[in-house]
C-alpha cells in the first residue's frame, strides 16, 4: 500500500516536473507569454479582489437594511403599544361618560371615575370629555386649570367625524394647535360618546403632543446624512430627525417617496432624496391599528463610510502590487525576448556564410541529409546543383581580392534568386563553389534552374578579360535521383560535383546534368587546406 502511494507521488512529481519544463520551453519560445501570463495573473487577482470588495459593499448595505428594519419595528411597536393603551383609556372614559350617574357624582369622585385610567396618557396632552355642542364638559385634573368652558371644539375634524359617524370608532385627528395649551402641536385620539338613546352626546379626547413622537426619534443616532420620520398616511409629518424644513404638521404627500410609503405596509428601497439629493436606504412600516408610518433612512454614504476606508487600503495594495507584478513580468519578457533574439541571431550566423549571406556548408550538409531522408520516405525526386565560377583565380589576380569578393556575393545573389521555392536551399560550399538543394524537383526542372542561373550570370556581363567569354561565367553540375534509392546525400552531391567538372572539361560556362542511380560517386572530402579534394581531378584553365 505504502509502495503504491510512493509510486503515485513519484508519478505526480514527474508530471509536475514535465509540465513545468513544458511551460519553461513555451516561455523560452514565446517570451511575451511571460508578460501576458503575468498580466493575466495580476488581472485575475485584481478582479477577485474587486469582486470581494463589491460583495463586501453589498453585505454592508444588506446589514444596514436589516438594522433599519429592526429599528423601524422597534419604534412601530412602541407607538402601537401606546396607541393600544390610549384606546383602552378612551374606552374607559367613554364608558364612564355614558353612565348618567357619573354626572351626578361629586366633582372629585367623578374625576376619578372618568379619568383614572387615563392618567398616564393625559401627561402627553390632556384628557377631556367634550359635550355635544363642542365645549369641554370635563377634563383630567392635569389639564383642569387651563380648561376654558367657553371655547368650542365643534370645528375640529375629530368632533365632526365622531358627530357624523356613530361607527367612527377610534379616530385620529390631524395635528392641530391646542387651544387650551398655548398652541402646542397635538393630535387627538377620540371616541364617540353616545346618549342612552344612541344619539351623539359628545367626544372623549386624548391629546398627544407631537413632542412624544419627536422624543422617540431623538434617542436614535444614525449618522449625519441619515433621516428618521413619523408620518400619517395622508402625508402629514409628525416628527423627523433631524427637524425637517417644512416642519412638523406639514404635508409631504407630494414627494415621490411618499407614494411608495402609502402603497405598501412595509418595504425597503434605495432612492435619491428629492429634497437634498442624498441617496438613502429607505425602510418603512405602517404602525398597526393607527394611521402612522415610521421611516428610517440612513444615507448610503454613512453606511459605506467604514467599508470605503477599508476598501481604499485594499485597492491601493492590490493596484500597487498587481502593477509591480505586471511590470516585472514584462521586464522579464523583454529581457527574455532580447535573449531569444540574440540566440536566434547567433544560430543564424552559425549557419550563414558571412560574405554571401547564403547558407554555409554546415547548413547545407544538415539540410541535404534531411531532404534526402524526406525524399526516401515520401518517394519524391531530389536534385542537387553544383556551381563553380570559371577562372576565378584569374579574376582575383586581375582585379584583386576585394573585387573578387564582390563578384562572389553578386553571383551568390543570382544563384539564390534562381531557386525560388521555399524548400529550395542555396549554399556556399566553399571558395567560389555553390550548391543548391532542390527537393521534389526532377532532372528536367533542375536542369532548367541551373541553366537559367548560368544564363543570367553570363548576361550580367561582368568583365573578365583574358577568358574565352570575356566575362564572369559559371559552370554547373546537376544530379537528380527519382526517387532516391541506395547511396546517400553526400554521394548525390559528389555526383553533382563530378558533373560540374565534366562541364569544366567540356569548356566551362555550361551545365552538365544526369539522372543519378546511386552509382559512381564518392562523397566529397575536405582536404586540410580547406579546399576540396577529388578522386579524379579535372583539368582546368
Ligand atoms: P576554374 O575555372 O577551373 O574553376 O578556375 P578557377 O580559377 O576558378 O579555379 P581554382 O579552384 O584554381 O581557383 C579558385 C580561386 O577562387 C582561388 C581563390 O583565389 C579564389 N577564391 C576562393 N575563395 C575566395 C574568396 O572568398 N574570395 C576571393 N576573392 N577569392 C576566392
Ligand atoms: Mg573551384
Ligand atoms: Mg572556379
Amino acid at each position: 500500500m505504502q509502495k503504491r502511494v510512493l509510486s503515485l507521488r513519484l508519478l505526480v512529481r514527474r508530471w509536475a516536473f514535465a509540465r513545468a519544463k513544458a511551460a519553461t520551453r513555451l516561455i523560452g519560445k514565446y517570451p511575451f507569454f511571460a508578460g501576458l501570463s503575468g498580466t493575466l495573473v495580476a488581472t485575475v487577482m485584481a478582479i477577485l479582489t474587486y469582486a470581494a470588495l463589491y460583495e463586501g459593499r453589498a453585505e454592508e448595505l444588506r446589514h444596514a437594511q436589516e438594522n433599519s428594519r429592526n429599528l423601524v419595528q422597534l419604534i412601530s411597536n412602541d407607538i402601537a403599544r401606546n396607541v393600544e393603551i390610549y384606546d383602552l383609556s378612551l374606552q374607559a372614559v367613554v364608558t364612564a361618560a355614558q353612565q348618567p350617574q357619573t354626572w351626578s357624582l361629586p366633582e372629585a369622585l367623578r374625576q376619578r371615575v372618568l379619568f383614572d385610567r387615563a392618567t398616564a396618557a393625559s401627561r402627553l396632552g390632556g384628557a377631556y370629555v367634550i359635550d355635544a355642542t363642542g365645549h369641554v364638559k370635563a377634563a383630567h385634573s392635569s389639564a383642569l386649570e387651563a380648561t376654558d368652558a367657553s371655547i368650542s371644539f365643534a370645528d375640529r375634524d375629530y368632533f365632526i367625524a365622531q358627530q357624523r359617524d356613530p361607527q367612527a370608532g377610534l379616530f385620529f385627528s390631524k395635528p392641530y394647535r391646542s387651544r387650551l395649551r398655548g398652541g402646542v402641536l397635538t393630535i387627538g385620539l377620540t371616541r364617540r360618546i353616545n346618549a342612552p338613546d344612541g344619539t351623539f352626546a359628545g367626544v372623549a379626547l386624548l391629546g398627544v403632543r407631537l413632542d412624544y413622537f419627536q422624543q422617540l426619534l431623538e434617542r436614535i443616532d444614525l449618522g449625519q446624512g441619515s433621516r428618521l420620520f413619523i408620518l400619517m398616511r395622508d402625508g402629514t409629518l409628525l416628527a423627523s430627525q433631524p427637524p425637517s424644513l417644512r416642519g412638523a404638521g406639514a404635508n409631504y404627500a407630494d414627494l415621490p417617496n411618499f407614494a411608495i410609503f402609502s402603497r405598501r405596509a412595509v418595504g425597503s428601497y434605495t432612492l435619491q432624496s428629492a429634497l437634498d439629493g442624498v441617496e438613502r436606504i429607505y425602510t418603512f412600516s405602517h404602525v398597526v391599528n393607527s394611521p402612522f408610518i415610521v421611516v428610517v433612512a440612513p444615507a448610503v454614504e454613512d453606511v459605506l463610510a467604514g467599508w470605503r476606508r477599508r476598501s481604499y487600503i485594499a485597492l491601493v495594495v492590490t493596484t500597487v502590487f498587481g502593477g509591480a507584478w505586471v511590470l516585472v513580468s514584462w521586464v522579464l519578457a523583454f529581457a527574455l525576448r532580447d535573449k531569444v533574439v540574440a540566440e536566434g541571431e547567433l544560430m543564424r550566423l552559425a549557419v550563414t556564410d558571412p560574405l554571401t549571406g547564403l547558407a554555409n556548408r554546415r547548413a547545407l550538409d544538415s539540410r541535404l541529409a534531411a531532404e534526402w531522408h524526406h525524399a526516401v520516405r515520401e518517394r519524391t525526386p531530389l536534385s542537387v546543383l553544383f556551381f563553380d565560377i570559371d577562372h576565378f583565380k584569374l579574376f582575383n589576380d586581375t582585379y584583386g581580392h576585394a573585387a573578387g569578393d564582390e563578384v562572389l556575393a553578386f553571383v551568390a545573389g543570382r544563384i539564390a534568386s534562381g531557386s525560388r521555392r521555399a524548400t529550395d536551399l542555396a549554399a556556399r560550399f566553399g571558395g567560389e563553389e555553390f550548391a543548391v538543394v532542390l527537393p521534389g524537383t526532377a532532372l528536367d526542372a533542375a536542369t532548367r534552374v541551373a541553366e537559367k542561373i548560368r544564363k543570367r550570370i553570363e548576361s550580367d556581363n561582368l568583365t573578365l578579360s583574358g577568358t574565352h567569354d570575356g566575362c564572369v561565367t559559371v559552370s554547373a553540375g546537376c544530379a537528380s535521383c527519382n526517387p532516391p534509392v541506395g547511396g546517400s546525400a553526400a554521394k548525390l552531391l559528389a555526383a553533382a560535383d563530378r558533373l560540374l567538372y565534366e562541364a569544366k572539361d567540356a569548356g566551362r560556362n555550361q551545365v552538365r546534368s544526369q539522372q543519378w542511380t546511386g552509382e559512381g560517386a564518392q562523397p566529397l572530402v575536405d582536404s586540410e587546406d580547406g579546399t576540396r579534394g577529388r578522386d579524379a581531378p579535372a583539368t582546368r584553365g
